[in-house]
């Protein structure tokens, strides 16, 4: 012990009241694994608690789906772009749409990654509401494009209750307001083909096994008591006026 004497004395009394996590840099950085890279890309907050969604969605799942399944697409799009600094400049619906221009080594990295992160993100918009119904111009959308709301969404629940394996079902929407129900393998997603995405949800086992096991068809239908129609109804906004980006 006498030996940590001189020690404790150069730090002083304030350097000793520091909390753990004040610990020198170096100290931290020799105990940490390798970090990933930190950008270009980052994973937003959730725009709400975990337990925003329990109509349809329990908070554990809700927290390992953002932190875990989001957050590992994240990392391993920026591991996937981190010697391409062109790429990394892109914004995340210019990177998607133009897969064609990314090298062919990175290019499934980036395909499951970069889609995958754009549709987490978009996921997360579109709930965090009570459900009920949506106004003004989209439900003029949905009337001229599907004639109602509840056929509207059979339509889409059939859509996403048929993805076989792992996947998503989408509604795109075109700059003149068109709707249509898509749907994609995997993390693909309409941006691939030059389309905006106005709403979707992610039919992974992920997404709804902890609470519904092998029932989609029960998530699928509880979804739509947690969609937020005003976030969805300025999604359908910014496609027609060009500045939706995923
Ligand atoms: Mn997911």
């Amino acid at each position: 012990m006498m030996t940590n004497l001189p020690r404790r004395a150069l730090l002083g009394a304030a350097s000793l009241a520091l909390p753990v996590w004040a610990a020198p840099r170096s100290a931290l950085a020799q105990a940490a694994p390798a970090a990933p890279p930190t950008g270009p890309h980052s994973l937003a907050p959730l725009p709400y608690a975990f337990d925003a969604n329990e109509a349809a969605i329990d908070a554990r799942t809700m927290e390992l789906h953002w932190r875990f399944h989001h957050g590992a697409q994240v990392n391993n799009l920026n591991a996937a772009l981190r010697e391409h600094t062109a790429l990394q400049a892109l914004p995340l619906d210019q990177l998607i749409m133009n897969l064609n221009q990314v090298p062919d080594s990175v290019r499934t990295a980036v395909r499951n990654n970069g889609g995958g992160h754009a549709n987490h993100t978009m996921f997360w918009q579109v709930m965090g509401g009570r459900g009920g119904e949506p106004t003004g111009t989209l439900a003029a959308a949905i009337a001229q494009d599907f004639g109602d709301i509840a056929t509207f969404r059979t339509r889409f629940n059939a859509a996403a209750n048929g993805v076989f394996g792992s996947g998503w079902a989408f509604v795109t929407v075109t700059r003149e307001g068109r709707l249509a129900i898509a749907t994609r393998p995997n993390q693909d997603n309409p941006l691939f083909d030059g389309q905006r995405v106005l709403m979707g949800n992610d039919v992974w086992e992920h997404a709804y096994y902890l609470r519904y096991q092998n029932r989609r068809a029960e998530y699928t239908a509880n979804w739509w008591n947690v969609l937020d129609w005003s976030r969805i109804g300025a999604r359908y906004d910014a496609a027609r006026g060009g500045t939706l980006t995923v």
